[in-house]
């Protein structure tokens, strides 16, 4: 049996808007694991393609801008605070959640340079091990080996719903319900049609529908599946 050098790694996959990234948090808190939000990364690549002035369809000035870019993700200050976000040491933590940038992420993540650069930077932050990634290609292209690996997903119209509990908590205008799923809808579509590492359930994934669960309910079944494949694993060991 070959033995693994690193810490597990639990890869949490799943279309946006499914609550990845406060089930991520709390499974994490919960382990005592460190947690990775790479959806974060493509929206500072966005928010930085923005600043420079270069249209985001633009794959050859978006691939030269690459090198001068060094993204730096920092813990939340407060458990329900979003990761901290700075790109070249300019904090960018709200600017990379407007709705604009949300709009053409999905275009500088489809590009194949972006990846290449991402992903080679999340294998290295990742190579410990002892840490909780979210995203939509972790347990499928960045760490495949991944020993726990759940596609997390809610229908559109349950999403759509979530978002606007969202927005209204945060004291934000809140769009109609239709325009809301359209929109998570049209991102869905683009992530998971694009030709590089495109949205989809590695083979292996436990699949997690969370229509009318809990966030604490979708946290428990994935700290159970984690202390049952870490059971698992001991035993062959
Ligand atoms: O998770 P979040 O909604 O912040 O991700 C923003 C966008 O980043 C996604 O819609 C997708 O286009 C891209 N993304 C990706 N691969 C990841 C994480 C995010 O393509 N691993």
């Amino acid at each position: 049996m070959e033995m693994t050098a690193r810490q597990p790694i639990i890869a949490i996959d799943g279309p946006a808007g499914a609550g990845k990234s406060t089930v991520t948090k709390q499974v994490a808190q919960q382990l005592g694991l460190l947690f990775l939000d790479t959806g974060a990364m493509y929206r500072a690549v966005t928010w930085a393609v923005l600043q420079a002035g270069i249209a985001p369809e633009d794959q050859e000035q978006v691939a030269a801008l690459l090198p001068s870019l060094r993204l730096t993700l920092r813990p939340p200050t407060a458990p329900e605070q979003p990761t901290q976000v700075f790109v070249n040491d300019q904090e960018v933590t709200a600017a990379i959640r407007t709705a604009e940038v949300t709009g053409l992420v999905s275009v500088i993540a489809s590009q194949g340079a972006v990846r290449e650069t991402l992903v080679a930077q999340q294998q290295l932050m990742g190579q410990p091990g002892g840490v909780v990634m979210e995203g939509r290609d972790i347990g499928t292209k960045v760490f495949p080996d991944a020993e726990v690996k759940i596609f997390l997903t809610a229908t559109a119209a349950e999403r759509a719903r979530r978002r606007q509990n969202d927005l209204a908590t945060q004291g934000q205008p809140i769009p109609p319900l239709a325009e809301l799923e359209a929109s998570i809808t049209q991102r869905d579509a683009m992530d998971s049609n694009r030709a590089v590492s495109p949205l989809c359930q590695a083979a292996d994934a436990t699949l997690l529908i969370t229509d009318g669960m809990t966030i604490p309910e979708v946290v428990a079944a994935i700290v159970e599946l984690y202390h049952s494949q870490m059971n698992r694993r001991s035993a062959f060991t």
